[in-house]
Order: C-alpha cells, then structure tokens, then sequence
C-alpha cells in the first residue's frame, strides 16, 4: 500500500497490508490477552494512558509533522488536534474511574444489589483519517481504560499516525496484543466485519457505516457509527455582529480544508442582513491562506485523497447549470498536489447538491431566507443531524430554532466545536451510539446487574 503525500503527490513509503490471515491472528492475539488486561487494576490501566497522554506531548512535533506529510492538514491545525486529543484524553483520565465503579444501587437487611461495569471484550475501532487523533482517541482510549482489547484499523490515508499511536501505547505499557494495528483499506476492514468481535466503533462515512451495520447486526454486538453531516449554520436578523459572524462561519466552513465532520455546509442568513454578510464572508475568504501545509501561516492546505477534487467540481457544476453565482473559486488548482480553490456559491437553493450532500471540502453556499420558519425547515431538509448552530442575539431566539432542529449537538454563537465534556452523537444519517461525555466512558462496558440475597440463618 502506497503512503501518498496530497501535497506532493509522491510517494511517502510503501507498506504491506494486513490479510485476512494476518488479521485473524492479530484477533486471535488480542483476544487472549484481554481478560488479564481487564484484571490490571482501574488505577493502574489509567496510569499507562497517563503516561501515553505525556508522550503525546512529548512527541508533538515529530507526530504533527507525519500528520501533516500524509494527510495534508496544515502543520498549525496538526499541532492544534493533537493538543485537542490531549485535552479529551486529560477528561478520561479524571472521569473514568468515577463511572466504571461498581455501584450499589440499593442495600436492606440480607439483600444488595449492585452493578458491575464489564468490558466488552476484544473491540474494533476502524477510524476515519480527517482527525486520526480527535476520532480515535474517542475510542481507544475509555476502551482500553474500561479493560477491553483492541483492533484499531487507522484510515488508509493516516497509517503512519495510526502506527505511531501504537508505537506510543506500547511505550506507555500498553501490551502488545492488547492494541493492534490492522493496516490496510475497505478489505482489511472488511476482514474485521468477519471475526466474531464483542464492540464494532466506527468512523466515516454514511455508506461503509450502513454496510458495517448490517454486516454485524445478526451478531448482537454493539456497533456505534459516527457519520457524516451536512452542518447548517442560520444567521437571523437581530444578530448585530455580523464581521464576528463572518470570521467565525468561514473558520467553521474552511477550518481543516472543510473536511470536518461537524464543518460548516451550508449557510442561512436573514434576508435584512444577507449583503452585509455576504461582503464580511467574502472580506475573510480572500485572507486565507492556500499553500504548502508545512509553510507556517498557510489555512488551506490539500484535500486528503484526490478523489474529492471530482466530487468538489461535479457540486459546483451542478450549482451554477441550475443557477447559483460563483463569488470566488470553484475550480482545483493546476499543480502537483490536491488543492481546490476556497469557493463560494450564493443564489443556492435545495435542488443543488452542494446544500443537499456532504461536500467534505473547501466550498460552501450561503442561501438566503425570510424568517425563522424558513431557516428551520431549510435546516431540517437532510439526511444528516449531526451539528446546527445559530449566531442570534438571544439565547432565547436561538434555542427555538434549535429545538427544532433534529440534531445530536446544537450550538449559540459557535460552530464546528466539540466537547470532551458532551456526548457526542449523531441522529438519522450522522449515526447511531455516543462517544464522549461520561455516555461515552460508559459505551466500552456492559453492566452485570448483581442481586445478592444472604443465606437466611
Ligand atoms: P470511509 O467510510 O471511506 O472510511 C472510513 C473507514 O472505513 C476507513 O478506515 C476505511 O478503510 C474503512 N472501510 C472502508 N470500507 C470498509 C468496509 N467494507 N468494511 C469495513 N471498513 C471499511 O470514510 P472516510 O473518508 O475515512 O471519512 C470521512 C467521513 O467520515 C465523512 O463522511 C465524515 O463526515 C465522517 N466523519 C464523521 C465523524 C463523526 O464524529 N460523526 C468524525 C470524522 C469523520
């Protein structure tokens, strides 16, 4: 398997993939050593993944620049997840011993009952390669805290990150069979959909996450799927700041070259201040930045994988044949490496794919409305539900829009912004289960309910 540079569009290395064979063993391996990994005491499991958090540190620069060479995210944005990672890591560490406890629930004369937190067993993480760092983090690490084992299947196109990580786990005290790389594309992972695992945790997109759910579903394992998203953004009329508004929907709309799950799509502003807008929007697209993603003050580096450069040019094609106006961009940029130009369309509407599917990209349409109705049933027109957000005056004009809204996270005056804090989790298209937050601790265990009556004497 060849590791591609997008910037340069050569070759970084070549690495053999995983087989079937050599993933079933990897499962084999890992499934033996769970149960002693699960006897390891709370406190000390916690230890070793402290000790992986200060590596992580220490490593930054080395690991942020392998990011940055085989995925293309700016060298800055590398820098920033990993100290992103670190945080939700920090969060981990200091809730986890709280929810995996055994709890009493009820004591009387000669009955207890209690529950007890089990781990799932051996589990599958097969990650996404937009945020390696932030997405597996969310899941190896409350995974092997709880006790589990697991097979990590890092994106073909963040391998090298995905093996670092492991590199450092082991460091940190990790064993060996207890986190594995599987190292390969749609086959090796796959190959994983056939072994008889406890958990599947996936990242990506809508497509392989529903082919992965109706793979597994006969088995009755849990299988959590975070998905794809096409994020809107309203804009109404009693917002007064509307440069601030600007600056921060365009950083949620280009931020990572647009390759966010909870980026910025699609844009709604109130007809009354939709020109005032359009100018600010327009006034910070100029400023960014395209260029190398190693040059220190470049924003927009190259799309990941080549393939979005077509889909980037079939949605603006398609806008403008049915009548949106081209303010900037719109085409890919003639030189080695996958770079598109910042684009934005206005005079958009929803039969135009751009407001409709996921762009994963550097585009974005900005629609105008008449009212908050308008915006909500705009908003609501989609697949997805991952993220909606609403720059408004009032928190109260705000969250009547967004109850509304059929979303797993809602957000007043910000946007593409997670929480280790929150659960995260999308509804319809966006998927199912929740990672973060103490929900997301509780995911990587089953509860055993203990009924214990003393022997009458
Ligand atoms: P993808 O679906 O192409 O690939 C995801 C992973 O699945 C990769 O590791 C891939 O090798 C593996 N895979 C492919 N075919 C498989 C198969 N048949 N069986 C098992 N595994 C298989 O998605 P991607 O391009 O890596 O990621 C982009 C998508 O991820 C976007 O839609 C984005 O919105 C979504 N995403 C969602 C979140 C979230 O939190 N909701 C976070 C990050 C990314």
């Amino acid at each position: 398997m060849n590791i591609i540079n997008p910037a340069t569009e050569s070759i970084i290395t070549s690495l053999e993939e995983d087989n079937k064979q050599s993933i079933a063993e990897k499962y084999a391996q890992a499934r033996r050593s769970q149960p002693a990994w699960s006897q390891v005491p709370l406190q000390e499991r916690i230890e070793k993944i402290s000790q992986f958090h200060q590596l992580l540190e220490t490593e930054s620069e080395m690991l942020a620049a392998t990011l940055t060479r085989e995925m293309g995210k700016p060298l800055s944005q590398s820098r920033n997840e990993l100290k992103g990672a670190r945080s939700r890591i920090a969060f981990f560490l200091e809730h986890s011993g709280q929810w995996l406890r055994e709890e009493w629930v009820w004591q009387e004369e000669g009955l207890g009952e209690k529950i007890v937190y089990e781990p799932l067993g051996v589990i599958a993480n097969i990650s996404a390669w937009n945020y390696p760092y932030l997405v597996g983090v969310n899941v190896f690490i409350p995974a092997l805290i709880a006790g589990n084992a697991v097979l990590y299947k890092p994106s073909e196109h963040t391998t090298l990150t995905g093996m670092k990580i492991a590199e450092l786990l082991y460091r940190a005290g990790i064993p060996q069979h207890t986190f594995q790389v599987v190292v390969g594309a749609g086959a090796a992972g796959q190959a994983l959909l056939e072994m008889p695992i406890d958990g599947y945790f996936f990242t990506g997109s809508y497509a392989t996450g529903k082919h992965i759910y109706e793979t597994v579903a006969p088995r009755m394992v849990p299988c959590q799927l975070e998905l794809g998203g096409k994020d809107p953004l309203y804009v109404p009329n009693d917002n007064a700041n509307l440069r601030q508004v600007a600056q921060a929907a365009v950083e949620g709309a280009f931020y990572n070259n647009g390759q966010s799950c909870c980026a910025v799509e699609r844009i709604y502003v109130h007809e009354q201040i939709y020109d005032a807008f359009v100018n600010h929007f327009m006034e910070e697209v100029q400023q960014l930045k395209v260029g190398s993603p190693e040059a220190a003050d470049v924003f927009i580096g190259p799309v990941a994988r080549k393939e979005q450069l077509n889909v980037l040019e079939q949605q603006v094609e398609d806008a403008l044949d049915k009548g949106a106006k081209l303010l900037t961009g719109g085409r890919r940029i003639a030189q080695a490496g996958y770079y598109f130009q910042p684009t934005v369309l206005v005079d958009v509407n929803h039969r135009m794919r751009v407001m409709t599917e996921e762009s994963f990209g550097p585009i974005i349409g900005i629609q105008k409305v008449t009212d908050d109705e308008e915006a909500v049933a705009l908003m609501q027109d989609t697949d997805y539900g991952l993220t909606a957000a609403v720059y408004a005056d009032t928190q109260e004009r705000a969250e009547q829009v967004l109850s509304k809204i059929n979303t797993g996270t809602a957000y007043w005056n910000c946007c593409d912004r997670v929480s280790a804090r929150l659960p995260w989790s999308g509804r319809k298209h966006s998927g199912i289960g929740t990672t973060l937050s103490y929900l997301g601790i509780r995911a990587f265990v089953k509860p055993k309910a203990y009924h214990l009556r003393k022997p009458v004497s």
